[in-house]
Protein backbone atom coordinates (compact mmCIF):
# COMPACT_ATOMS: atom_id res chain seq x y z
CA UNK A 1 0.00 0.00 0.00
CA UNK A 2 1.40 2.87 -1.05
CA UNK A 3 1.18 6.06 -3.21
CA UNK A 4 -1.08 9.76 -2.88
CA UNK A 5 -4.19 7.81 -3.02
CA UNK A 6 -3.49 5.13 -0.11
CA UNK A 7 -2.79 2.08 -2.69
CA UNK A 8 -1.51 1.33 -6.24
CA UNK A 9 -1.97 -1.77 -7.87
CA UNK A 10 1.11 -4.07 -8.73
CA UNK A 11 0.01 -7.24 -10.17
CA UNK A 12 3.24 -9.32 -10.94
CA UNK A 13 3.45 -9.22 -15.13
CA UNK A 14 0.19 -8.70 -15.97
CA UNK A 15 1.22 -6.41 -18.83
CA UNK A 16 3.40 -8.42 -19.78
CA UNK A 17 1.40 -11.29 -20.05
CA UNK A 18 -1.26 -8.99 -22.09
CA UNK A 19 1.65 -8.54 -24.58
CA UNK A 20 3.27 -11.56 -24.62
CA UNK A 21 1.11 -14.66 -23.43
CA UNK A 22 -0.30 -16.99 -26.41
CA UNK A 23 1.11 -14.35 -28.84
CA UNK A 24 4.57 -15.86 -29.66
CA UNK A 25 5.04 -15.06 -33.63
CA UNK A 26 7.37 -18.21 -34.04
CA UNK A 27 3.73 -19.68 -34.34
CA UNK A 28 2.61 -18.63 -37.49
CA UNK A 29 4.87 -19.12 -40.42
CA UNK A 30 4.80 -15.71 -41.80
CA UNK A 31 6.30 -14.62 -37.77
CA UNK A 32 4.00 -12.24 -37.73
CA UNK A 33 4.87 -10.08 -34.26
CA UNK A 34 1.10 -8.98 -34.59
CA UNK A 35 -1.41 -12.31 -34.35
CA UNK A 36 -2.14 -12.33 -37.55
CA UNK A 37 -6.54 -12.04 -38.47
CA UNK A 38 -7.65 -15.24 -40.01
CA UNK A 39 -11.54 -14.59 -41.63
CA UNK A 40 -11.50 -18.32 -42.67
CA UNK A 41 -14.88 -20.08 -41.71
CA UNK A 42 -13.12 -23.70 -43.02
CA UNK A 43 -9.96 -25.18 -42.40
CA UNK A 44 -8.37 -27.89 -44.58
CA UNK A 45 -8.04 -31.41 -43.56
CA UNK A 46 -5.35 -33.41 -44.40
CA UNK A 47 -7.84 -36.53 -44.52
CA UNK A 48 -11.72 -37.15 -43.86
CA UNK A 49 -11.77 -35.87 -40.11
CA UNK A 50 -8.22 -35.45 -39.63
CA UNK A 51 -7.29 -32.02 -39.06
CA UNK A 52 -4.88 -30.15 -37.39
CA UNK A 53 -5.94 -27.79 -35.24
CA UNK A 54 -9.19 -26.12 -36.29
CA UNK A 55 -11.76 -27.49 -38.42
CA UNK A 56 -14.81 -25.12 -38.60
CA UNK A 57 -15.08 -21.29 -37.36
CA UNK A 58 -17.76 -21.62 -35.24
CA UNK A 59 -15.95 -25.06 -33.19
CA UNK A 60 -12.53 -23.15 -33.12
CA UNK A 61 -10.61 -20.09 -34.72
CA UNK A 62 -6.97 -18.89 -34.16
CA UNK A 63 -7.56 -15.35 -33.27
CA UNK A 64 -10.76 -16.53 -30.40
CA UNK A 65 -7.89 -18.85 -29.25
CA UNK A 66 -5.43 -16.55 -28.44
CA UNK A 67 -7.28 -14.22 -26.93
CA UNK A 68 -9.40 -17.26 -24.93
CA UNK A 69 -5.58 -18.38 -23.83
CA UNK A 70 -4.79 -14.64 -22.89
CA UNK A 71 -7.39 -13.61 -21.12
CA UNK A 72 -7.22 -16.78 -18.88
CA UNK A 73 -4.07 -15.70 -18.27
CA UNK A 74 -4.74 -12.08 -16.80
CA UNK A 75 -7.39 -13.68 -14.39
CA UNK A 76 -5.25 -16.76 -13.32
CA UNK A 77 -7.71 -19.20 -14.73
CA UNK A 78 -6.58 -22.62 -16.69
CA UNK A 79 -9.36 -22.05 -19.18
CA UNK A 80 -10.92 -19.15 -21.25
CA UNK A 81 -14.11 -18.63 -23.38
CA UNK A 82 -15.03 -15.90 -25.27
CA UNK A 83 -19.07 -15.29 -26.33
CA UNK A 84 -20.61 -13.01 -28.75
CA UNK A 85 -21.83 -10.86 -25.52
CA UNK A 86 -21.47 -10.41 -21.85
CA UNK A 87 -25.24 -12.15 -21.99
CA UNK A 88 -24.16 -14.22 -23.82
CA UNK A 89 -21.96 -15.52 -21.77
CA UNK A 90 -24.37 -15.50 -19.18
CA UNK A 91 -26.73 -17.52 -21.37
CA UNK A 92 -23.93 -20.19 -21.82
CA UNK A 93 -23.41 -20.68 -17.95
CA UNK A 94 -26.99 -20.99 -17.33
CA UNK A 95 -27.24 -23.55 -20.20
CA UNK A 96 -25.03 -25.87 -17.50
CA UNK A 97 -28.41 -26.47 -15.71
CA UNK A 98 -31.14 -27.97 -16.43
CA UNK A 99 -35.05 -27.60 -15.68
CA UNK A 100 -36.09 -27.69 -12.14
CA UNK A 101 -32.26 -26.77 -10.66
CA UNK A 102 -32.20 -23.64 -8.90
CA UNK A 103 -29.93 -20.43 -9.20
CA UNK A 104 -29.81 -17.83 -6.58
CA UNK A 105 -28.35 -14.29 -7.64
CA UNK A 106 -27.66 -11.24 -6.36
CA UNK A 107 -30.36 -8.88 -5.88
CA UNK A 108 -28.37 -5.64 -6.99
CA UNK A 109 -26.90 -7.19 -10.55
CA UNK A 110 -26.64 -5.97 -14.16
CA UNK A 111 -30.17 -5.13 -15.43
CA UNK A 112 -29.65 -7.72 -18.78
CA UNK A 113 -28.51 -10.30 -16.44
CA UNK A 114 -31.54 -10.00 -13.67
CA UNK A 115 -34.24 -10.00 -18.07
CA UNK A 116 -31.81 -12.97 -18.81
CA UNK A 117 -32.44 -15.21 -15.14
CA UNK A 118 -36.18 -13.78 -14.59
CA UNK A 119 -37.70 -13.92 -18.38
CA UNK A 120 -35.32 -16.12 -20.23
CA UNK A 121 -34.27 -18.94 -18.04
CA UNK A 122 -37.49 -19.16 -15.89
CA UNK A 123 -39.20 -20.10 -19.45
CA UNK A 124 -36.69 -23.28 -19.61
CA UNK A 125 -37.62 -24.36 -15.88
CA UNK A 126 -34.97 -22.77 -14.11
CA UNK A 127 -35.96 -21.48 -10.23
CA UNK A 128 -34.67 -18.57 -9.47
CA UNK A 129 -34.15 -16.50 -6.59
CA UNK A 130 -32.88 -12.90 -6.13
CA UNK A 131 -30.99 -12.56 -3.07
CA UNK A 132 -29.35 -9.96 -0.97
CA UNK A 133 -25.35 -10.65 -0.55
CA UNK A 134 -26.22 -11.20 3.53
CA UNK A 135 -28.85 -13.68 2.91
CA UNK A 136 -27.82 -16.19 0.63
CA UNK A 137 -26.71 -19.25 2.59
CA UNK A 138 -30.31 -19.11 4.24
CA UNK A 139 -31.26 -19.31 0.60
CA UNK A 140 -29.50 -22.35 -0.48
CA UNK A 141 -32.24 -25.17 -1.36
CA UNK A 142 -31.44 -29.21 -2.50
CA UNK A 143 -32.09 -28.27 -6.26
CA UNK A 144 -29.53 -24.90 -5.68
CA UNK A 145 -26.65 -25.32 -8.11
CA UNK A 146 -25.29 -22.21 -8.56
CA UNK A 147 -24.99 -18.60 -7.12
CA UNK A 148 -24.22 -15.84 -9.10
CA UNK A 149 -22.46 -12.04 -7.45
CA UNK A 150 -20.69 -8.77 -8.87
CA UNK A 151 -17.66 -8.15 -7.54
CA UNK A 152 -18.65 -4.68 -7.43
CA UNK A 153 -22.97 -3.68 -8.26
CA UNK A 154 -24.04 -1.30 -10.12
CA UNK A 155 -25.01 1.39 -9.95
CA UNK A 156 -24.96 1.68 -6.43
CA UNK A 157 -21.21 0.13 -6.33
CA UNK A 158 -22.04 -2.33 -3.11
CA UNK A 159 -18.64 -3.70 -2.67
CA UNK A 160 -19.71 -7.91 -2.26
CA UNK A 161 -16.95 -10.23 -0.01
CA UNK A 162 -16.17 -12.72 -2.78
CA UNK A 163 -14.24 -15.31 0.08
CA UNK A 164 -17.18 -15.04 2.18
CA UNK A 165 -19.30 -16.10 -0.47
CA UNK A 166 -16.88 -18.73 -1.93
CA UNK A 167 -16.68 -20.59 1.21
CA UNK A 168 -20.46 -21.07 1.75
CA UNK A 169 -20.58 -22.39 -1.76
CA UNK A 170 -17.57 -24.73 -0.90
CA UNK A 171 -19.47 -26.06 2.33
CA UNK A 172 -23.09 -26.59 0.18
CA UNK A 173 -21.49 -27.63 -2.75
CA UNK A 174 -22.89 -25.25 -4.91
CA UNK A 175 -21.08 -23.46 -7.95
CA UNK A 176 -19.63 -19.82 -7.59
CA UNK A 177 -19.55 -17.58 -10.87
CA UNK A 178 -18.44 -13.88 -10.42
CA UNK A 179 -19.39 -11.65 -12.53
CA UNK A 180 -16.16 -8.92 -12.23
CA UNK A 181 -17.21 -6.74 -15.10
CA UNK A 182 -16.13 -3.84 -12.93
CA UNK A 183 -13.11 -4.15 -11.27
CA UNK A 184 -11.12 -6.45 -13.98
CA UNK A 185 -8.67 -9.05 -13.71
CA UNK A 186 -6.04 -6.11 -13.73
CA UNK A 187 -7.42 -4.76 -10.21
CA UNK A 188 -8.81 -8.65 -8.74
CA UNK A 189 -8.77 -11.90 -9.59
CA UNK A 190 -11.73 -13.59 -8.42
CA UNK A 191 -10.08 -17.78 -9.06
CA UNK A 192 -7.87 -16.77 -6.44
CA UNK A 193 -10.75 -15.98 -3.99
CA UNK A 194 -12.65 -19.71 -4.68
CA UNK A 195 -14.58 -18.77 -7.56
CA UNK A 196 -15.19 -21.68 -10.05
CA UNK A 197 -16.27 -19.21 -13.06
CA UNK A 198 -15.33 -15.63 -13.98
CA UNK A 199 -17.36 -13.78 -16.03
CA UNK A 200 -16.41 -10.56 -18.06
CA UNK A 201 -18.33 -8.25 -20.35
CA UNK A 202 -15.49 -7.42 -22.68
CA UNK A 203 -17.31 -4.95 -23.96
CA UNK A 204 -16.65 -2.74 -20.97
CA UNK A 205 -12.98 -2.17 -19.81
CA UNK A 206 -11.37 -5.13 -21.07
CA UNK A 207 -11.82 -3.91 -24.71
CA UNK A 208 -12.29 -0.35 -23.55
CA UNK A 209 -12.49 1.44 -26.83
CA UNK A 210 -16.56 1.09 -27.11
CA UNK A 211 -16.49 -0.94 -30.30
CA UNK A 212 -16.63 -4.44 -29.68
CA UNK A 213 -19.54 -6.67 -27.68
CA UNK A 214 -17.95 -9.39 -26.00
CA UNK A 215 -17.94 -11.32 -23.04
CA UNK A 216 -15.86 -14.54 -21.39
CA UNK A 217 -16.01 -17.48 -19.09
CA UNK A 218 -12.95 -18.27 -17.38
CA UNK A 219 -12.53 -21.20 -14.92
CA UNK A 220 -9.72 -23.58 -13.50
CA UNK A 221 -12.08 -26.08 -13.90
CA UNK A 222 -11.36 -28.42 -16.96
CA UNK A 223 -14.88 -30.10 -16.97
CA UNK A 224 -16.91 -26.97 -16.65
CA UNK A 225 -14.50 -26.05 -19.19
CA UNK A 226 -15.61 -29.24 -21.35
CA UNK A 227 -19.16 -28.27 -20.82
CA UNK A 228 -18.99 -24.55 -21.64
CA UNK A 229 -16.65 -25.60 -25.12
CA UNK A 230 -19.78 -27.43 -26.44
CA UNK A 231 -22.18 -25.61 -25.42
CA UNK A 232 -20.28 -22.29 -26.95
CA UNK A 233 -20.04 -23.95 -29.88
CA UNK A 234 -23.55 -26.26 -29.71
CA UNK A 235 -25.48 -22.72 -29.11
CA UNK A 236 -23.01 -20.69 -31.83
CA UNK A 237 -22.74 -18.00 -29.26
CA UNK A 238 -19.60 -16.77 -30.27
CA UNK A 239 -17.66 -14.26 -31.62
CA UNK A 240 -16.15 -13.39 -34.96
CA UNK A 241 -12.40 -13.11 -35.37
CA UNK A 242 -11.78 -9.26 -36.36
CA UNK A 243 -13.06 -8.49 -32.46
CA UNK A 244 -10.95 -11.33 -31.16
CA UNK A 245 -8.31 -9.67 -33.21
CA UNK A 246 -9.32 -6.07 -31.59
CA UNK A 247 -9.62 -7.24 -28.23
CA UNK A 248 -6.14 -8.48 -28.11
CA UNK A 249 -4.79 -5.78 -29.15
CA UNK A 250 -6.76 -3.23 -26.52
CA UNK A 251 -5.87 -6.01 -23.75
CA UNK A 252 -1.96 -4.60 -24.47
CA UNK A 253 -2.83 -1.25 -22.73
CA UNK A 254 -5.83 -3.18 -20.08
CA UNK A 255 -3.00 -2.19 -17.64
CA UNK A 256 -1.81 1.04 -18.37
CA UNK A 257 -5.23 2.26 -18.91
CA UNK A 258 -6.73 1.04 -15.69
CA UNK A 259 -4.16 2.79 -13.60
CA UNK A 260 -5.40 5.78 -15.74
CA UNK A 261 -9.01 5.48 -14.91
CA UNK A 262 -8.06 4.75 -11.16
CA UNK A 263 -6.21 8.08 -10.89
CA UNK A 264 -8.88 10.07 -13.14
CA UNK A 265 -12.30 8.80 -10.78
CA UNK A 266 -10.42 9.50 -7.67
CA UNK A 267 -9.60 12.77 -8.75
CA UNK A 268 -13.12 13.57 -10.30
CA UNK A 269 -14.35 11.75 -6.77
CA UNK A 270 -11.82 13.78 -4.43
CA UNK A 271 -13.87 17.06 -6.28
CA UNK A 272 -17.37 16.00 -6.47
CA UNK A 273 -16.81 15.44 -2.46
CA UNK A 274 -15.61 18.75 -1.86
CA UNK A 275 -18.52 20.58 -3.99
CA UNK A 276 -22.17 22.27 -1.68
CA UNK A 277 -24.10 20.98 -4.43
CA UNK A 278 -23.26 17.11 -4.12
CA UNK A 279 -24.80 15.15 -1.36
CA UNK A 280 -22.83 12.09 -1.33
CA UNK A 281 -20.24 10.56 -3.82
CA UNK A 282 -19.55 6.70 -3.69
CA UNK A 283 -16.46 5.49 -5.18
CA UNK A 284 -14.77 2.20 -3.43
CA UNK A 285 -11.27 3.55 -3.59
CA UNK A 286 -12.29 6.81 -1.42
CA UNK A 287 -12.53 6.44 2.46
CA UNK A 288 -15.66 7.70 2.03
CA UNK A 289 -16.83 4.75 0.86
CA UNK A 290 -18.83 2.51 3.71
CA UNK A 291 -17.21 -0.67 2.14
CA UNK A 292 -13.62 0.98 1.69
CA UNK A 293 -11.91 -1.10 3.59
CA UNK A 294 -13.26 -4.21 2.19
CA UNK A 295 -12.68 -3.11 -1.09
CA UNK A 296 -8.85 -2.80 -0.53
CA UNK A 297 -8.72 -5.92 1.15
CA UNK A 298 -9.91 -7.34 -1.74
CA UNK A 299 -8.47 -5.11 -4.61
CA UNK A 300 -5.70 -3.75 -5.88
CA UNK A 301 -7.21 -0.67 -7.09
CA UNK A 302 -10.11 0.84 -8.20
CA UNK A 303 -11.68 1.24 -11.79
CA UNK A 304 -13.68 4.55 -13.64
CA UNK A 305 -17.12 3.85 -11.89
CA UNK A 306 -18.54 6.40 -9.46
CA UNK A 307 -21.82 7.47 -8.37
CA UNK A 308 -23.07 10.56 -6.59
CA UNK A 309 -26.60 12.54 -5.72
CA UNK A 310 -27.37 15.86 -6.52
CA UNK A 311 -28.03 17.62 -3.35
CA UNK A 312 -32.04 18.68 -3.06
CA UNK A 313 -32.23 17.90 -6.90
CA UNK A 314 -35.37 16.73 -8.90
CA UNK A 315 -35.54 14.69 -11.90
CA UNK A 316 -35.12 18.01 -14.21
CA UNK A 317 -32.16 19.14 -12.46
CA UNK A 318 -30.53 16.10 -12.54
CA UNK A 319 -31.35 16.17 -16.58
CA UNK A 320 -30.21 19.60 -16.85
CA UNK A 321 -26.90 19.09 -15.00
CA UNK A 322 -26.52 15.82 -17.73
CA UNK A 323 -27.52 18.23 -20.75
CA UNK A 324 -24.94 20.66 -19.72
CA UNK A 325 -21.99 18.15 -20.03
CA UNK A 326 -19.31 18.97 -22.61
CA UNK A 327 -16.96 16.61 -22.29
CA UNK A 328 -18.71 13.59 -20.55
CA UNK A 329 -21.14 12.21 -22.95
CA UNK A 330 -24.46 11.36 -21.63
CA UNK A 331 -24.53 7.72 -22.70
CA UNK A 332 -25.29 3.93 -21.26
CA UNK A 333 -22.37 1.84 -21.42
CA UNK A 334 -19.03 2.39 -19.37
CA UNK A 335 -15.41 1.18 -19.00
CA UNK A 336 -14.01 3.17 -22.44
CA UNK A 337 -11.74 5.49 -22.68
CA UNK A 338 -13.98 8.29 -23.14
CA UNK A 339 -15.84 9.48 -20.13
CA UNK A 340 -19.57 8.99 -19.93
CA UNK A 341 -22.63 10.02 -17.93
CA UNK A 342 -26.13 8.52 -17.04
CA UNK A 343 -29.36 8.72 -14.84
CA UNK A 344 -29.76 5.26 -14.13
CA UNK A 345 -33.05 6.01 -12.75
CA UNK A 346 -34.27 6.33 -16.42
CA UNK A 347 -31.68 4.93 -18.52
CA UNK A 348 -29.83 1.49 -17.63
CA UNK A 349 -32.05 0.71 -14.44
CA UNK A 350 -35.25 2.31 -15.95
CA UNK A 351 -36.65 -1.35 -16.12
CA UNK A 352 -36.12 -2.36 -12.43
CA UNK A 353 -39.04 -1.80 -10.40
CA UNK A 354 -39.93 1.17 -8.57
CA UNK A 355 -39.89 -0.07 -5.21
CA UNK A 356 -37.02 -1.78 -6.05
CA UNK A 357 -35.32 1.18 -7.01
CA UNK A 358 -36.78 2.85 -3.83
CA UNK A 359 -34.71 -0.33 -1.62
CA UNK A 360 -31.99 0.29 -3.64
CA UNK A 361 -31.59 4.12 -3.47
CA UNK A 362 -31.32 4.33 -7.17
CA UNK A 363 -33.27 7.97 -7.10
CA UNK A 364 -33.72 10.59 -9.67
CA UNK A 365 -30.61 12.68 -7.97
CA UNK A 366 -28.40 9.75 -8.65
CA UNK A 367 -25.78 10.12 -11.39
CA UNK A 368 -23.33 7.62 -12.40
CA UNK A 369 -20.16 8.23 -14.07
CA UNK A 370 -17.57 6.22 -16.43
CA UNK A 371 -14.44 8.25 -15.70
CA UNK A 372 -12.79 8.14 -19.26
CA UNK A 373 -9.05 8.82 -20.10
CA UNK A 374 -9.91 12.62 -20.87
CA UNK A 375 -7.16 14.67 -18.71
CA UNK A 376 -8.59 15.08 -15.03
CA UNK A 377 -8.36 18.67 -15.25
CA UNK A 378 -10.76 18.42 -18.42
CA UNK A 379 -12.99 16.19 -16.49
CA UNK A 380 -13.26 18.04 -13.52
CA UNK A 381 -14.01 21.52 -15.15
CA UNK A 382 -16.25 19.90 -17.13
CA UNK A 383 -18.31 18.92 -14.16
CA UNK A 384 -18.02 22.16 -12.57
CA UNK A 385 -19.59 24.28 -15.27
CA UNK A 386 -22.61 21.73 -14.90
CA UNK A 387 -22.91 21.88 -11.89
CA UNK A 388 -23.14 25.40 -11.47
CA UNK A 389 -26.35 25.49 -14.05
CA UNK A 390 -28.12 23.23 -11.68
C1 LIG B 1 -22.62 -4.74 -19.70
C2 LIG B 1 -22.62 -5.73 -18.62
C3 LIG B 1 -23.02 -7.06 -18.86
C4 LIG B 1 -23.52 -7.53 -20.20
O1 LIG B 1 -22.53 -7.49 -21.16
P1 LIG B 1 -22.85 -7.33 -22.73
O2 LIG B 1 -21.51 -7.45 -23.35
O3 LIG B 1 -23.50 -5.99 -22.90
O4 LIG B 1 -23.79 -8.43 -23.09
C5 LIG B 1 -22.97 -7.96 -17.80
N1 LIG B 1 -22.56 -7.57 -16.58
C6 LIG B 1 -22.18 -6.31 -16.31
C7 LIG B 1 -21.73 -5.96 -14.93
C8 LIG B 1 -22.19 -5.35 -17.31
O5 LIG B 1 -21.83 -4.08 -17.03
Amino acid sequence: MSGENGYLPEPKGFATAAIHAFQDPEQWSSMAVVTPMVASTTFKQYGPAHYKQFEYGRSGNPNRNVLENCLATLDNAKYGLCWASGLGATMGIASLFKAGDHIICGDDVYGGTNRLFNKVCTKLGLEISFVHETKIESAIKENTKLIWIESLTNPTLKVIDIPAIAAIARKHKVLLAVDSTFVTPYFQRPIDFGADLVVHSITKYINGHSDVIMGVVLTNNKDLYDQLKFLQNSMGIVPAPFDCYQVTRSIKTLALRMKQHMKNSLEVAKFLETHPKVEKVLHPGRPSHPQHELYKKLTSGCSGMLTFYLKNASLEHSQRFLSSLKVFTLAESLGGYESLAELPSVMTHASVPEDQRKVLNITDNMIRLSVGLEDAEDLISDLQQALEKV
